[in-house]
């Protein structure tokens, strides 16, 4: 296990590091950021935490097969894996970007990944069992990882950050958006039995559906939670901005501006939307007064650099 992560560079634990944002009603608050985004120089923070255990199998899989976006920042990571374990590795795209390469699909070519497009309605058959089947069959012995890494083997990775935490938080805060990383911190704050909120910012329109992804990747063993007393996780769905990937002004200048200020880099699809909905809840006094709040860096710049304007 530790092996594969040497084989890879993952530098963890990832550092926690204060914020001190001149936000309204920040003052009430303690800010803190885990800077997932450290762990590799290449690869998305919270990618890898979902791939880890993917990937640490006893038996080295044949070939992967996986699924995403012209911009994932999951097969672009799930790509570096395969190139340095050596692992044939095919990616189906959403979409064909053979006359437009984005930078993510430049960076797989390189990577030697199969890079095959799937149209709209091909992609969406992505988790139909028929369909499935049907790749398993085209891809002999391959290990088929589900869009975004979200599988239930990938939980694992993701309670470690929990269990690197250097100090007790009242809440965690996360984008979500195929609910992966916001299982895993769930089950990772049962795990431990702490008295953490986790609370989750909706990158894309998905108020029922994106709690029901995150439930059902919650393991059985760790289905109940702690206490009963307040509910322990939540997703806000107010901060969308319109949907997966939009990014209006406002938001693009929150980016650019808080970057420089607090000096972490952000991107308007994940940890900048993420971000900008916690300045509004701490204007709203969302939070408990005197709170002590982790925000969770995930990663995700490679995405943002050729990535579509609105
Ligand atoms: C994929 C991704 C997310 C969302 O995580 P899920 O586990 O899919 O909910 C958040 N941030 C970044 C940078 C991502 O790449």
């Amino acid at each position: 296990m530790d092996n594969i992560q040497q084989q890879l560079n993952i530098t963890t634990p990832s550092p926690e590091q204060v914020l001190q944002p001149h936000w309204r009603n920040a003052e009430h608050y303690q800010l803190f950021c885990k800077r997932d985004d450290l762990i590799h120089p290449v690869m998305s923070g919270n990618k890898w935490r979902k791939l880890k255990y993917q990937l640490a199998q006893k038996d080295k899989p044949r070939q992967i097969v996986s699924f995403g976006g012209g911009h994932s920042n999951h097969l672009h990571a799930l790509s570096h894996c395969c190139r340095v374990l050596q692992i044939p590795f095919t990616a189906l795209v959403r979409g064909d970007y053979r006359h437009n390469p984005s930078a993510t699909i430049n960076d797989l070519v390189a990577n030697k990944t199969n890079v095959v497009y799937l149209d709209k309605k091909r992609f969406q058959l992505r988790s139909h069992p028929d369909y499935v089947q049907h790749l398993h069959q085209q891809y002999p012995g391959a290990l088929i990882i589900p869009e975004g890494g979200s599988h239930p083997s990938a939980i694992a990775g993701v309670t470690e950050i929990v269990s690197e935490l250097t100090q007790h938080y009242d809440y965690i805060v996360a984008p979500v958006a195929s609910g992966g990383t916001l299982a895993g911190l769930i089950t990772g704050v049962r795990q431990q039995k702490l008295r953490t909120k986790v609370l989750g910012m909706a990158v894309l329109k998905g108020q029922g559906y994106l709690e029901g992804l995150v439930t059902d990747l919650i393991p059985a063993e760790q289905a109940t939670a702690n206490r009963d007393d307040a509910p322990e996780w939540q997703i806000e769905h107010r901060f969308h901005q319109g949907g997966y990937a939009k990014r209006p002004a406002e938001l693009q200048d929150f980016c650019q501006q808080t970057s420089e200020a607090l000096a972490v880099p952000l991107e308007p699809v994940y940890s900048g939307k993420a971000l900008f909905a916690l300045k509004q809840l701490m204007a709203e006094h969302f939070f408990s007064k005197g709170a002590k709040i982790l925000f969770l860096h995930t990663g995700g710049m490679q995405g943002a650099r050729s990535a579509p304007s609105v």
